[in-house]
């Protein structure tokens, strides 16, 4: 067994503390990886306080790892000792499924394998994210990472990054489109660095006034406060696409208006408190909702490439692992800049 130091949450209500537990030995297709960086997603703080289900405590959160390969099973063939490697939200699927079949592992219909508050597919053994020194997982479900980013900056693509790339790619946003982007946190801040590479007019929507100087250096090309309600009157019926990743409660009607004729809204935030859909405002302009999660192996390999060529990486803040319980609290408040990742040499 490897001995693996970590940070769980024990239940929904106390702050995360230290927790040393045991990974499993490494088998013939698995890699053992030494975790440098780890990115916080909101999605570790709605699972760690139980707002989408009671958790399957103690909770190890972190799907977004960066890591040295530090020892390989017998069978692996691709990656060898020394190289890096990421894991993003899921570390299997059942392989055989339609969706695994088409390379799209994260709606595998018997379920995909969560990095955490999961359990080892077949068995009853909890599942582990990277808030932890290491972790062992098959070579068909960890990326290769260049070496050419900032590994920091790194970390966040695997769950920030694909969950707004692969929307934005299968919606063939591009240049034409206008896209309007729901908060700027860390889904929000990738989402305008995709759509502007790609191509499109990018106006972000915020709450935070303090926002705007950064957003534009992210690469939208507007602004505008959500609280500001003339220039939400003035964006009615303009844009092509909303990418939505706001966290918590909200209204979609508000946003819907914003849509033209056959626009479309992308649901990537998961407020724990699930919204109407406005009949009424989706059928006056054939407007349509769809929701997105993550992507796959083989996508978010492409998305890694595609920001080594063009240079894209997450804006960070990095902290170390005892600061976690504040950067959750700061995340509540949507005062993050824009995703929190925690270097885990503060853990070794
Ligand atoms: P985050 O970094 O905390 O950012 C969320 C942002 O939403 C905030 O910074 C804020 O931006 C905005 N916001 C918060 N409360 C708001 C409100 N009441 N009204 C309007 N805007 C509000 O969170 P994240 O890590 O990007 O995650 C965002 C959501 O996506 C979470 O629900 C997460 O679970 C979900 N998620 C989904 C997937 C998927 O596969 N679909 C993957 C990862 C995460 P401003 O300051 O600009 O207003
Ligand atoms: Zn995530
Ligand atoms: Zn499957």
């Amino acid at each position: 067994m490897i001995e693996v130091k970590a940070y769980a949450a024990y239940d929904a209500e106390t702050p995360l503390k230290p927790f040393d537990f045991e990974r499993r030995d490494l088998g013939p297709h698995h890699i053992h990886i030494d975790i440098l960086f780890s990115g916080v997603c909101h999605s570790d703080i709605h699972t760690a306080r139980s707002e989408w289900g009671k958790a399957n405590y103690p909770v190890v959160p972190g799907h977004e790892i960066v890591g040295r390969v530090i020892a390989v099973g017998s069978e692996v063939t691709a990656f060898k000792v020394g190289e890096l490697a990421g894991i993003g939200c899921f570390v299997d699927s059942c392989r055989e499924c339609q969706s695994c079949k088409e390379g799209e592992e994260q709606y595998c219909e018997q379920g995909m394998t969560g990095t955490y508050n999961s359990f080892e597919r077949g068995t009853k053994i909890p599942t582990y994210g990277g808030y932890s020194t290491s972790i062992t997982v098959d070579e068909k479900y960890a990326l290769h990472v260049s070496d050419t980013l900032d590994l920091a900056g790194v970390a966040p693509l695997l769950c920030a990054g694909i969950t707004t790339y692969s929307p934005l790619k299968y919606l063939k946003v591009g240049k034409g489109h206008k896209v309007a982007v729901l908060g700027l946190g860390g889904l929000g801040h990738m989402a305008v660095k995709f759509a502007a590479s790609f191509g499109a007019e990018v106006t972000m929507l915020s709450t935070s006034p303090s926002k705007e100087a950064d957003a534009r250096k992210l690469g939208a090309h507007n602004f505008a406060l959500i609280s500001d309600e003339s220039v939400m009157a003035s964006l009615q019926n303009s844009f092509d696409f909303i990418i939505n990743t706001i966290s918590a409660q909200h209204e979609y009607a508000t946003y819907l208006n914003l849509l033209r004729k056959n626009g479309t809204m992308v649901l990537l935030g998961i407020p724990p408190i699930p919204s109407a859909a406005p009949a009424m405002t989706l059928i006056r302009k054939r407007r349509s909702i769809i929701g997105s999660l993550i992507g796959g192996i083989a996508e978010t390999q492409e998305m890694l490439d595609y920001c080594a060529e063009h240079n894209i990486a997450s804006d960070v803040e990095v902290i170390d692992m005892k600061y976690i319980n504040e950067a959750y609290d700061r995340m509540e408040k949507s005062d993050v800049k824009y995703r929190f990742v925690i270097d885990m040499a503060s853990m070794k």
